[in-house]
């Protein structure tokens, strides 16, 4: 059995080996991707700190995280069609049956089959595998100017799309994004290739902000040291934002994001708490403000599409986010614990 290498939590909290595992066999109706970029998400981290992710829930550990990949495919079985070897793709995590209740609506997050065939191992490994079944939503061919690492960006981007459009930025409209880290840049950048016309980047970090406004941010609040909520409004002659987006995650910037809307307006709350969490909101911002709040926390296949798109376009620039490259499967660990401590942007496993 031929072997390759694959990053495996083993243990939690965050004990990270490369392994020698065997390389992903396929049916009739799959194919093999040999890895060639994969870049973490906070999803990743925050699974290897806690353990909390539907795959390590459904088949225990070892569990190899990634799932903003790219690669080039390496072997298709028989009954594929449409793929063939050698072709550059990126590969999005996610497999919608597309024939349950939710799928048939359009809801392909909550497919009822999806967590099952999800990419095997997982990104970061030399190969993964991939269903052949209904590849075309979810395995896209590279233009021959798109480079891997910037094709595994494609899957963040298509998350940030969602919530962009879920929530709907409207021509000339004033934004806000709460989090300057990558999503939030990501989310700026699309706020303003979709029609806003002014963008406020907040976040406590001054660093942070100093780097969005090198991202073309418009505007930096610092709400550890002023009030975000008074700053926007002053800025925005007493109205707050159109829309605001929220990519903490917390229950803070949550209250902050509905306060920092105007009336009327739209907040995305697009960061993610932890299970459980609870969030206390007073009514009237519920009630009286007339907030239209959306809440995202994937993509649709479409979104996934357009998000390479763009970056094809050159609307979104992915390639000044990534802050770190690793030649090897070792620097995941490493990549993991830069992000725990806010260091850097995207970071990136290029094979
Ligand atoms: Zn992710
Ligand atoms: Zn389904």
């Amino acid at each position: 059995m031929k072997k390759m290498k694959a990053a495996c939590l083993t243990k939690i909290p965050k004990e990270i080996e490369v392994r020698e595992i065997p390389v992903p066999e396929i049916g009739e109706n799959e194919f093999l991707v040999k890895m060639h970029a994969c870049s973490l998400c906070y999803t990743d981290v925050k699974a290897c700190v806690h353990g909390k992710h539907f795959y390590i829930e459904l088949y225990g550990l070892p569990w190899t995280p990634g799932h903003e990949m790219a690669g080039e495919i390496a072997a298709v079985g028989d009954q594929v069609t449409g793929y063939s070897v050698g072709q550059r793709v990126a590969v999005a995590p996610f497999n919608p049956c597309l024939e349950c209740p939710p799928c048939k609506l359009g809801a392909y997050r909550f497919c009822h089959k999806a967590p099952g065939s999800f990419v095997q191992p997982g990104g970061f490994a030399e190969y993964f595998k991939v269903p052949g079944e209904g590849a075309h939503l979810r395995t896209l061919v590279l233009p021959d100017s798109m480079s891997y690492e910037e094709a595994a960006l494609v899957e963040p981007v298509a998350s940030c799309l969602h919530a962009v459009r879920k929530a709907g930025v409207p021509q000339g409209s004033t934004a806000a994004v709460i989090g300057a880290g990558p999503m939030g840049l990501i989310l700026m950048q699309l706020a303003k290739a979709e029609g806003a016309a002014k963008v406020f980047m907040v976040d406590v970090d001054d660093q942070r902000l100093e780097q969005a406004l090198e991202f073309d941010a418009d505007e930096v609040i610092n709400s550890a040291r002023e009030n975000a909520n008074q700053a926007i409004r002053l800025k925005t002659g007493f109205m707050g934002a159109d829309v605001v987006f929220e990519a903490v995650g917390n229950a803070q910037t949550y209250l902050l994001a509905l306060e920092m809307a105007r009336g009327g307006g739209a907040v995305s709350l697009f960061g993610g708490l932890p299970g459980g969490s609870t969030v206390e909101i007073p009514s009237e911002l519920l009630h009286y403000h007339e907030l239209t709040i959306t809440g995202t926390s994937s993509f649709s296949p479409d979104d996934y599409k357009n998000a390479l798109e763009l970056i094809e376009a050159g609307k979104i620039d992915v390639k000044r986010l990534i802050s770190h490259r690793f030649d090897s499967l070792d620097g995941v660990l490493e990549a993991i614990n830069l992000s725990l401590d806010k260091q850097g942007l995207k970071k990136v496993v290029l094979l």
